[in-house]
């Protein structure tokens, strides 16, 4: 059975997609876009031998290699032009490396009209990616599976504007403030960021600790006010 987080990504995929799974590691969700005839064709890329091989071993035993191409690539790089891949999505890795990856080979994504993307933390660097890329979010997405909380931000070609506030906790997410998901994420962030402010206090800091510092200061005064 698919995780729900990954039940989740799928959910946000049109049907008759042309996919691109960027780190796919198994193919869980690849595998599962076809069976739910959700995807018509899907490129599972790996940039790791060991996730690599378990892709190709799990896309063989589901017989689905018609309909599977599991490719050796650093991100985006996995895209050939003539897949005609419509809808990216990348799940599982944290925001700034997610943004990393749709920057490094940005033309890769010149057929490409959906991105879904579900960061384990600090999605407000795709959200600033996107800002700049001409992207615009039209989901957004907040779970909790086995303790640990995650968020999905899908974006469609197209402007957007945020606030501080929208680019750190999400224009949809913080519509539905009070979600118990989303509230114990912030108070668990906060909970991390006064931590570390607690103890950093009164120490001689350096100039790099001092901008850190000054950034945490402004989320949790951005949280707070929310
Ligand atoms: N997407 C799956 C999920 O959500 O369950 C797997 C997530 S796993 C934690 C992250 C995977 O991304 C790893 O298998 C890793 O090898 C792969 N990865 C990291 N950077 C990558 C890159 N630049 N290109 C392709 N794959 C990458």
């Amino acid at each position: 059975r698919l995780s729900e987080r990954l039940t989740r990504v799928a959910s946000y995929v049109e049907k008759g997609a042309i996919v691109a799974d960027i780190g796919s590691d198994h193919a869980y969700l690849p595998c599962y876009l076809i069976h739910h005839q959700l995807a018509i064709k899907v490129v599972a890329g790996e940039v790791a031998k060991g996730p690599y091989e378990s892709a190709l071993s799990q896309v063989l035993a589901e017989q689905l290699q018609e309909k599977v191409t599991v490719r050796f690539a650093n991100g985006l790089q996995a895209i050939k032009r003539d897949d005609f891949v419509d809808t990216v999505t990348i799940a599982g890795m944290g925001g700034p490396l997610i943004a990393t990856i749709l920057n490094q080979d940005i033309e890769r994504l010149t057929t490409v009209n959906r991105l879904i993307l579900q960061p384990n933390i600090h999605a407000k660097a795709i959200r600033e990616w996107a800002i700049l890329n001409e992207w615009k979010l039209v989901a957004e997405e907040i779970l909790q599976e086995d303790d640990k909380i995650y968020e999905i931000l899908v974006l469609e070609r197209g402007h957007m504007k945020l606030s501080a506030t929208q680019a750190l906790m999400g224009p949809f997410l913080i519509i539905d403030k009070k979600n118990q998901v989303f509230r114990l994420k912030w108070s668990k962030e906060s909970a991390e960021w006064i931590r570390i402010l607690k103890a950093i206090h009164g120490a001689q800091i350096s100039r790099e600790v001092e901008m850190k510092k000054h950034e945490i200061e402004e989320k949790l005064k951005i949280v707070r006010e929310a």
